[in-house]
């Protein structure tokens, strides 16, 4: 017989036929005569009830069904009498796929801590939390995924090994072959990287935008959606080490229209978990954030604020002098940390906010620069709870004045030559942006530390599994 998820059985259209299911005991309770098998097979947060009739199954057998084993069932649907499901499985034969050692298995009783789940990693998505997590970061992609398709856009794979340092934050890892405690030297005492596979010093992306530029510019439009890395000295819940970036660019397109395509973008991810994720995101509501869907409806009610560098630090002044203190100093020319980001979004306007027209030092080369020469066409788009979401821009069309901000920020014209063809042949306006997947899972699924939306996270010393 084939089984059948547990998604499927719970729509009730099987009723009254003989169906196989097969996955993990959530929980089980009972008395003498009966026992109640909470069973799940991932396909949905609820859990199937398998009805045991003690009397015809063997004891031994049944002693093996504990919290975290294995099952395959076969029985009759029918439906519940009990609270809590419509239906539930009468079962007639039972097979145990896999035992679980209650005396070692770690995910005995409910609800433990994210932070002890963070240490078992490897055996989270066993859990309903996680299990609801991996299935909206699924859902999230297909949205993505969806949404540039839908417009046209095509899926552009870029490189992991790079060669340069496309944001210039020096945060890159090292990609090397070369014998770390006996490392090859030129004449003069520096590593010689002649010798290293690819004959030169190589690092993993930490974004791929400037490759995903190359093909937006003979294509029209274009994403990339692959993982990124970078090494953040620090340990925030906003920072992993690697993470997943999706960076559209489009050419012939313009600064406002790439903030229009920001917004456009975000809130039909956000209808796309109000559509497809509403059993998870019940329970992630019910469990952890009892405004979360509250929040995700409100996100799509109104357009997001616009304004720029120099209007929001105006604000943030005006704060500090009404009286309202923050950690670090904020001034023209500084960079806005997650803090005052949040006061202009939570406090402030009350809905998301796209910051644009940033000082152009501290922003990456790449950024058109205005006419006033001070500022350049980027911009951020902020949101609630978590800061920076997006960072984009209009990119540097003119060779020229390209090639003098890649200078004025130290980035090396031998690096980059490639790069600069682009504009020396055919050049044309164009935009682009990134925007941290993990960052989007934070804000549909509230979750609030980034170690809780993705698999595996790769933080400071934390790459065991
Ligand atoms: P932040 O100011 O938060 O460090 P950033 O300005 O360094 O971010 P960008 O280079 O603009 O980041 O990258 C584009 C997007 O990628 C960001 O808006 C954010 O959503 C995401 N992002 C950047 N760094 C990380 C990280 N270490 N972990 C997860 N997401 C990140
Ligand atoms: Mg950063
Ligand atoms: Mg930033
Ligand atoms: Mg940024």
């Amino acid at each position: 017989m084939k089984r059948t998820r547990i998604i499927e059985l719970l729509r009730g259209e099987l009723v009254g036929q003989t169906v196989l299911v097969k996955g993990w005991v959530r929980t089980k309770r009972g008395n003498k005569a009966v026992s109640f098998i909470a069973l799940n097979d991932g396909s949905i947060i609820h859990n199937l009830q398998i009805v045991v009739d003690l009397e015809k199954f063997d004891s031994e057998l049944l002693a093996k069904v504990t919290t975290g084993a294995s099952l395959s069932v076969t029985g009759m649907l029918v439906a519940s009498q009990g609270q809590g499901q419509s239906v539930e499985l009468q079962a007639h034969e039972i097979e145990v796929l896999g035992t679980a050692d209650p005396a070692t298995y770690p995910l005995q009783k409910k609800g433990h801590s994210l932070e002890f789940l963070r240490e078992i990693a490897h055996l989270r998505p066993r859990t309903n939390t996680f299990g609801a997590i991996y299935r909206m970061r699924h859902h999230m992609a297909m949205a993505i995924h969806t949404f540039f398709h839908e417009r046209g856009y095509f899926y552009v794979h870029t490189p992991l090994i790079t060669a340069s340092d496309a944001e210039g934050a020096g945060q890159m890892f090292q990609v090397t072959t070369l014998d770390l405690d006996n490392l090859p030297r030129t004449e003069d005492g520096a590593v010689d990287y002649r010798e290293d596979f690819f004959a030169r010093h190589t690092s993993l992306t930490v974004s791929g935008q400037l490759e995903g530029e190359m093909a937006a510019l003979a294509l029209g439009g274009i994403y990339t959606f692959g993982p990124t890395f970078r090494a953040e000295n620090s340990n925030t819940p906003r920072h992993l080490a690697e993470f997943w970036m999706i960076e559209p660019e489009v050419a012939f397109l313009e600064i406002d229209e790439n903030m229009d395509l920001a917004e456009d973008f975000i809130k039909y991810c956000v209808q796309w978990a109000l559509d497809h994720c509403m059993d998870d995101l019940t329970f992630l509501a019910e469990h952890f954030d009892s405004e979360l869907i509250s929040r995700l409806r409100f996100v799509l009610e109104k357009p997001f604020k616009r304004m720029t560098y120099t209007e929001g630090i105006e604000i943030l002044e005006a704060a500090i002098k009404g009286g309202r203190k923050f950690e670090f100093p904020i001034y023209w020319g500084a960079d806005l940390a997650s803090e005052h980001e949040r006061y202009l979004v939570e406090e402030h306007f009350q809905r998301p906010v796209i910051v644009t027209d940033y000082p152009k030092e501290i922003k990456s080369f790449y950024m058109k620069l205005n006419d006033d020469g001070k500022t350049v066409r980027g911009m951020d788009v902020l949101f609630p709870k978590i800061g920076e979401i997006i960072g984009g821009s209009e990119r540097e069309a003119d060779l020229e004045k390209l090639m003098k901000r890649a200078s004025e920020m130290g980035v090396p014209e031998k690096d980059i030559w490639w790069y600069l063809d682009s504009r020396r042949y055919g050049t044309a306006p164009h935009s682009g942006f990134g925007l941290g997947f993990e960052r989007l899972l934070l804000f549909v699924t509230g979750m609030t530390n980034i170690r809780d939306v993705i698999p595996f996270p790769r933080t400071p010393r934390n790459a065991e599994f």
